[in-house]
């Protein structure tokens, strides 16, 4: 065997492949291949590719590319597989070995440089994306964008993501997030609350709620102010070593405050905050610490159903009984971490829903970080079929765990002018329950 093919096998995890028997149990649960019907779509085909690559049955390495680039990494079929095959470390990998060798134009090079390596690494830079959204939407110039037609013209159809912008927090009101909030009553825990990169910047005002729900329901809430985006997207992007630079930050941030739990809202987030082992698996100084991070690391739902659940002001349920509600959870959440009952059972226990589960309810909704911006025609394919199902349940309310999510979600409610219809992240409809919205 060459030296060539020795390393081809090693940077494409191929002794993974292996683990692979063919049994298409994965086919059906997985989005692409349910809306494109091609095996070179399916997690089956794409493994298949990987595996010809380390036997040398492929050479051109192109012929991976647009497989790879259209797989949402959603990981369902992960927790189809009766055999365990770890798609998510070989897809990792995988488009890794094949950016290493890719002949990016400049644009795209230099987009990476500002975004990846600039923007979502620096908070101050994503609270600068924040203060721009209030101007926009605060001054007049998004009514004067859609007047004269202005967002129409936007590259990569931001103009339709433009029309799900949200409540954006003011500036003075942004500075104003205390590092540190106290539990109301007998505190049961501390905990760390993670910001993350997005939320922080666009979804600021639940990431408010979400520390005033922790403190009503009984944790001291710290928020460390040294925290970074969590590297999600660059290991999704194949560019490993930069979510291994911003994982070591946020585990050495957050090692300074000796918390039980480190709190996440964002179920995209969590699922990489609760993998940092992963990325450090030949590396003996950061493994550890990477290890017990991780094992600290909850979703918002655990804590609370943890601490008892919410305080339900029961005036605002009696001003809206049998509201009919559905849920989307966040692939990451229900894929990666695993956590599936805590959200179900917080949104349940609110007295006066009608809760109607939707099919399909795991299928990813096509927004899978940064997939319905750079594969926005097939991102759309999967959203209308999700569409359909939130249609059948005829909820007026789609609760979600994700801002990935929630913005899909608001796509799909614009595109399908479902007038009646709010998307709405579980923290919202939580607050909006406890009376604190
Ligand atoms: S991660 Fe999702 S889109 Fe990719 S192969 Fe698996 S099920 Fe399909
Ligand atoms: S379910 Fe697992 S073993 Fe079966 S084809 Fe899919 S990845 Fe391979």
């Amino acid at each position: 065997m060459s030296e060539t093919l020795e390393q081809l096998r090693e940077e494409f995890q191929y002794a993974k492949t292996n683990q692979c028997v063919q049994c298409g149990y994965c086919l059906p649960v997985c989005p692409t291949y349910v809306t494109m019907g091609k095996e070179t779509h399916s997690p089956r085909g794409r493994i298949n590719l990987i595996k010809m690559v380390g036997e040398g049955r492929i050479t051109d390495l192109s012929i991976l590319e647009n497989p790879l680039d259209l797989c949402l990494g959603c990981r369902a079929c992960e927790t189809a597989c009766p055999t365990g095959v770890e798609y998510g470390a070989i897809l990792e990998s995988a488009r890794a070995a094949l950016n290493r060798r890719r002949n990016e134009s400049e644009t795209t090079q230099m987009l990476k440089r500002i975004f990846l390596r600039k923007v979502f690494p620096s908070r101050s830079a994503m609270r600068m994306i924040g203060h721009g959204m209030w101007i926009y939407q605060k001054s007049g110039l998004q009514k004067w964008a859609h007047k004269v037609g202005l967002t129409d013209k936007l590259p990569y159809h931001l103009g339709a993501f433009e029309a799900t912008l949200s409540d954006p927090v003011s500036p003075k009101e942004r500075t104003m997030l205390p590092n540190r909030v106290p539990a109301k009553g007998t505190r049961q825990y501390t905990v760390a609350f993670f910001t993350g990169c997005i939320m922080d910047a666009m979804f600021q005002r639940i990431n408010r709620l979400s520390i005033q729900l922790l403190a009503e329901a009984g944790c001291d809430v710290i928020v460390v102010e040294e925290q970074t985006c969590c590297g999600a997207l660059h290991a999704h992007a194949g560019e490993v070593d930069q979510s291994k630079d911003l994982a070591k930050r946020n585990i050495a941030a957050f090692e300074q405050e000796p918390v039980d739990f480190v709190v996440n809202n964002a179920g995209g987030c969590g699922a990489m905050l609760s993998e940092y082992g992963h990325l450090f698996q030949n590396d003996p100084e950061w493994h550890d610490r990477a290890l017990k991070f991780a094992a600290k690391t909850k979703d918002i739902s655990q804590i609370l159903a943890l601490c008892g659940g919410i305080p339900v002001n029961r005036t605002t349920q009696q001003e809206a009984p049998g509201e009919r509600v559905t849920y989307q959870p966040s692939c990451h959440m229900t894929n990666v971490q695993k956590v599936t009952k805590e959200p179900l059972d917080l949104l349940k226990s609110i007295p006066g829903i009608d809760f109607q589960p939707m099919t399909e309810a795991n299928m990813c909704c096509g927004s899978a970080g940064i997939y319905n911006i750079v594969n926005y025609e097939e991102s759309m394919t999967i959203l209308d079929r999700k569409m359909e199902h939130a249609k059948d349940t005829k909820a007026s309310v789609i609760v979600t765990t994700n801002p990935g999510c929630l913005i899909q979600m608001k796509l799909g409610i614009e595109r399908e002018k479902l007038e009646n219809v709010r998307a709405v992240h579980l923290i919202e409809y939580l607050a909006e329950a406890a009376g604190i919205l």
